[in-house]
């Protein structure tokens, strides 16, 4: 039987509690996310106790990665909820900050990664990544693990994640999961909560759309026109606005013109006030 939920508030009991289990001969696993959690977050915890014994998790709404008019002050807060959630799914501690905490007075210093985060949602989101970068490099920084798990669902935050692991020889191996998808294809965000209804039940056009641009695509079909049958199909259920919907190199995140290794179809687009991504290998 898990004990309760551990859960700690700063970085040093964090570090502290991750080194008592490596001492412990443990392997470990980490996984952060902004919490409101979903079946698509627990599958990351799943994918942590399959490369570790023990599983730690991060519940923080980072302001430095949201955009002055988006919706940091509205995304949905259960920090009760979400700590029953994590229990349940195998994972022993929970790291959940405060703002200030994180981010102290006199706090000055930004990782940015060069190039990826001004592709694709980087363009739309100004900042964004570099507000993703700095508080992904100071969580596993505290966290010291072996692994860390982030969903494809986020495919440019993972492949900016991995560079920047990289590049800083933080010492944690990077691991990716599948996308967690509801029963009509829909992958699920924390941001779903906003949809209406109607708007729920129109947004499924878009993991279609993926869908039926990446058969036209392994039919032989051409970019370009299968691109373009997509944005059509989107915009007629009823979105607002697309973003973006290309296909790309997995890795790099630049354009293709035609289908590579690890090519990669990339889509967002807004319905009602709600931007939604998804992402599909092709
Ligand atoms: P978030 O709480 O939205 O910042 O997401 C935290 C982590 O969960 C990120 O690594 C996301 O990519 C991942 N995630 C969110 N939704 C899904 C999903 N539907 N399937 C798999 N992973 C997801």
């Amino acid at each position: 039987m898990p004990g309760p939920l551990r859960i700690v508030r700063t970085p040093l009991e964090l570090t502290a509690a991750m080194e008592a289990w490596k001492r412990a001969g443990h392997r470990v696993a980490f996984v952060p996310t902004m919490g409101a959690l979903h079946a698509g977050h627990l599958a990351l915890v799943a994918e942590g106790l399959k490369h570790a014994d023990k599983v730690a998790a991060s519940i923080f709404v980072n302001p430095k990665q949201f955009g002055p008019t988006e919706d940091l002050e509205r995304y949905p807060r259960d920090e009760a909820g979400d700590g029953a959630k994590l229990l349940a799914a195998g994972c022993e501690l929970l790291y959940a900050p405060t703002v200030a905490t994180m981010y102290p007075p006199g706090f000055a210093s930004y990782v940015r990664v060069a190039a990826l985060p001004d592709l694709l949602c980087g363009a739309a989101r100004p900042g964004h990544f570099d507000g993703v970068a700095t508080v992904v490099s100071k969580l596993l920084a505290a966290a010291r693990a072996d692994v860390a798990v982030f969903g494809e669902k986020d495919w440019q935050q993972l492949a900016i994640v991995r560079r920047m692991a990289d590049d800083l020889d933080l010492g944690t191996q990077i691991i990716g999961c599948h996308i967690v998808r509801d029963d009509d294809g829909l992958a699920l965000s924390s941001r779903n909560l906003y949809l209406t209804p109607d708007e729920r039940a129109r947004a499924v056009a878009l993991p279609q759309a993926l869908s039926r641009a990446r058969e036209a695509l392994l039919a032989g079909g051409d970019v370009a026109p299968a691109l373009a049958t997509a944005e059509r199909k989107i915009a007629g259920a009823g979105f607002a606005r697309i973003d973006y919907f290309e296909l790309v190199d997995g890795e790099r995140l630049t354009p293709l013109r035609a289908v590579t290794p690890g090519a990669r179809l990339m889509a967002a687009a807004v319905m009602g006030s709600t931007r939604l991504i998804d992402n599909l290998a092709v």
